[in-house]
């Protein structure tokens, strides 16, 4: 494990009887890309806001880059970008002279040529801001937050409104800062987007995380059995043992859980080859990451809901 960029113990924070933040735990290691995930309301923003000192917390221990932001703000904002919801540009300012003048407020900033190129801005750097589309906005918005070369990125829902071309290039952009060796708190709504780029993902629920690990390991989605869906043929019995394993689906749809996939597959094609059968639409899949998610979300809602009964 390498040193912790943000390590987080028992935080809590209410705002009158709600409890937005009610217990968490966090340990970010540097160099990761760590996205926080959960509903509306689940205390994402209040946690990050803490985080880089814009928010007091009521309890808890919080280390960011080994600052305490309620205590040492200098010593965090020295170090962090940030890049909010709403934009930060000046409209009516180029590309080139808005970078140029918030790399004048730091004190070692990155060269401002390098930042631009580094988001792909090269071709826009004389433009306004206020006629960049919203993607190139957006990348804008993380030029700046980079060009006073921070260690920690904070990136709040980097890709909202994104179009799917826009949206590939922005995660291009975030992988550009891991070889950089940022590391970078993300919160997204997307799952594939958390699929996409993070080495580690938390979901986060009442102001609790409810569940944490890897993308292909959260919620133990590793284990969760397989998948294999397959059309119906026509005019051809499925054998005993794979009829006899098929769960209701669709009309004309055939569908069959396991744990391991391999025999049961092997099983299958072996006989649709012997029997010259087609297996239109053949898949194999895991529950998504989107899937593994919302289970977690109703799981918790549920227990919250007869804890609360
Ligand atoms: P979203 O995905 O909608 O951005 P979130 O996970 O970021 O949600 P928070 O903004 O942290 O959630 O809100 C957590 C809870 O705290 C919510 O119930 C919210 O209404 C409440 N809350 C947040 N900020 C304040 C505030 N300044 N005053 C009162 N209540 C607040």
């Amino acid at each position: 494990m390498g040193d912790a960029a943000i390590e987080v113990k028992g935080l809590a924070k209410a705002y009158g009887p709600v409890r937005a933040v009610a217990g968490v735990d966090l340990r970010i290691d540097e160099g990761e890309i760590f996205a926080l995930l959960g509903p509306n309301g689940a205390g994402k923003t209040t946690t990050v806001e803490i985080l880089e000192g814009f928010t007091m917390r009521d309890a808890g221990e919080v280390r960011v880059l080994g600052h305490d932001p309620a205590t040492n703000l200098p010593g965090v904002k020295a170090r962090i970008g940030i890049v909010a919801q709403e934009t930060a540009a000046d409209p009516f300012l180029t590309v080139e002279e808005m970078a140029r003048m918030i790399a004048g407020t730091y004190p070692k900033p990155r060269p401002v040529d390098e930042v631009i190129e580094l988001v792909g801005l090269g071709e826009k750097r004389r433009t306004r801001a206020g006629r960049l589309s919203g993607g190139q906005q957006r990348r804008l918005d993380v030029a700046l937050a980079l060009v006073g070369d921070p260690d920690l990125l904070f990136l709040d829902e980097p890709t909202t409104g994104f179009d799917p071309d826009a949206r590939l290039e922005a995660w291009a952009m975030v992988r550009n800062l891991r070889t950089l060796g940022k590391t970078v708190l993300l919160t997204t709504h997307y799952m594939d987007e958390a699929q996409q780029l993070a080495d580690r993902v938390a979901v986060i629920a009442g102001g609790r995380i409810i569940a944490e690990g890897t993308p292909d390991t959260l919620g133990n989605r590793a284990a969760a059995a397989s998948r294999i869906r397959f059309r119906r043929p026509e005019g051809a019995a499925l054998p005993d043992e794979i009829a006899a394993r098929a769960v209701d689906a669709a009309p004309g749809i055939v569908l069959l859980q396991a744990d391991d996939p391999v025999p049961l597959l092997n099983r299958l094609t072996g006989w649709a080859m012997e029997q010259g059968v087609a297996l239109d639409g053949l898949e194999v899949v895991r529950p998504s990451l989107e899937e593994t998610y919302l289970e977690l979300i109703a799981r918790d809602g549920a227990a919250r809901a007869g804890g609360a009964s």
